[in-house]
């Protein structure tokens, strides 16, 4: 993708702070970190987000994450940490190339990840599990 920012980025076109490497995934330092050690993991093939990633491609990303994860709690000291992923302009992504975000979380850090919670009946609940469920046929 041409006009794809972290295209550029895995062509070397871009710099980046790179922690991490192989064949499929890069993993770099966030540009704009909302913390110290914001790491980016995304698969080296451009591919949009969590609905056009490839299932089994999507589980290895996962599996490095959560080493690459357990190596940035050895380096930076921290105990906590946000594993997000944001997919389409409504739920925050900005970059239109599938990566996940590593966010350590640090006492009193000025980190935000919160939304609202509903109160819904026990209906409204089994309303939407119905409809999802009989979609399951995997
Ligand atoms: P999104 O909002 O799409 O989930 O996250 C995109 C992330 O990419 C943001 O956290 C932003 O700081 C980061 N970012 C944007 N441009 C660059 C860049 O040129 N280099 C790096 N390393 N990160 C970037
Ligand atoms: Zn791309």
């Amino acid at each position: 993708m041409s006009d794809c920012i972290f295209c550029k980025i895995i062509a070397g076109d871009i710099p980046s702070a790179t922690i991490y490497e192989n064949d499929e995934f890069k993993a770099i330092l966030d540009r704009f970190p909302s913390n110290e050690g914001h790491v980016l993991i995304m698969p080296k093939e451009h591919c949009a987000n969590i609905f056009e990633i490839d299932p089994e491609k999507a589980g290895r990303l996962f599996t490095l994450a959560a080493k690459i994860a357990r190596a940035m709690k050895d380096v930076l000291g921290f105990e906590n940490m946000n594993v997000l992923q944001n997919n389409g302009p409504v739920a925050g992504q900005t970059v239109n190339h599938f990566h996940l975000h590593l966010i350590p979380r640090y006492e009193n850090d000025k980190v935000n990840v919160s939304w609202p919670q509903m109160d819904l009946t026990d209906e409204q609940i089994e309303s939407v599990r119905a409809k999802l469920a009989q979609k399951m046929v995997f």
